[in-house]
């Protein structure tokens, strides 16, 4: 059992509006496999073991939480681990990269694919010939969406987090949401923030949650994943200045922007008591800052 505090933060905007905002810091589970890559992996890895295999494998791109966080689990469970990753042109610049060159220090091997192979990421063609080459292995889908990932997630919520009306988190492939409607009680609604456009995440959910307490909030993606501008920098910067709770720019970031502009223009009584899932990511930091500084633009305060 690993224990996650509950973190309750007061912006000015809370105050004037009388909105109880209390973070869960899943983020402080650890530095690399943060928050719902833990939680994601733990029966991924129960499983892989029941099946006897000798390595993971699974899909990410250039700055994947997923990808640091199944390297350093797989290194600490015993297993090999394969990286199959999204441009081949990051071959060349590993030792620059944070997220990868963590990952290959964890002992992950990569394959580097083009945009266009990785797409077929899911056809069984595909998956044949990386066992051609790598030999077997237990495979987790990009991102760690699956149903020992959702099984992962619904131990999230705690018994003292019926308390709350509203369970807010972001959404990326949809798993930890889903693992979050199966496990809320009765009276709570569950609000997604997607971190990439486009409508195809609601029927990702739907093959995982058994449920209809909840919705997807698709007004703060800022333009797609990984896409920010200097208004969420100036956010996630004054946020950790004010609150000492450091914000990813991909999920967390956009999802306590959206939050504080909902309480804003008053999409929550008062009184209303909100638990937003800090689902980690700040591994991602890093790099996010190198792009950052190479289009001029403010970097995110570490
Ligand atoms: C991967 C990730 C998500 C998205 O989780 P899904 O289960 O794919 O929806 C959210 N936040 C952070 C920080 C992540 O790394």
């Amino acid at each position: 059992m690993i224990d996650v505090k509950n973190e309750e933060i007061i912006l000015n905007i809370c105050r004037e509006k009388r909105v109880r905002l209390v973070i869960k810091r899943e983020d402080l589970i650890h530095p690399f496999i943060s928050g719902n890559k833990y939680r994601k992996l733990k029966y991924n890895l129960l499983e892989a073991r029941n099946k006897g295999a000798e390595g993971l494998l699974t899909f990410g791109g250039a700055f994947s939480n997923h990808i640091a966080a199944t390297a350093y689990a797989a290194q600490e469970n015993g297993f090999r681990s394969i990286g199959v990753i999204r441009g081949e042109e990051l071959e060349e610049s590993v030792d620059d990269n944070p997220t990868l060159s963590y990952a290959r220090s964890c002992g992950m091997d990569f394959h580097f694919v083009s945009r266009a192979a990785y797409r077929h990421k899911n056809d069984w063609e595909f998956i044949r010939e990386l066992e051609q080459m790598f030999g077997s292995f237990y495979l987790v889908p990009e991102g760690g969406t699956n149903t020992q990932a959702v099984k992962g997630c619904e131990e999230i919520l705690q018994p003292e987090d019926a308390e709350f009306d509203y369970i807010a988190v972001c959404v990326g492939t949809g798993g930890t949401i889903s693992g979050l409607i199966n496990s809320a009680k009765e009276h709570q609604h569950i609000l997604g923030f997607p971190a990439l456009k486009g409508d195809f995440l609601k029927d990702e959910i739907l093959k995982f949650a058994r449920r209809d307490n909840w919705s997807l909030i698709a007004d703060y993606h800022f333009g797609g994943y990984a896409k920010i501008n200097k208004e969420l920098i100036d956010f996630i910067n004054d946020f950790k200045r004010t609150t000492n709770i450091p914000l990813d720019p991909v999920y967390t970031g956009k999802m306590l922007f959206g939050l504080a502009d909902m309480i804003k223009n008053d999409k929550f009584e008062p009184d209303t008591d909100i638990l937003a899932v800090h689902t980690g990511g700040l591994q991602g930091i890093a790099g996010m800052n190198q792009r950052l500084e190479q289009k001029k633009l403010p970097l995110i305060d570490v």
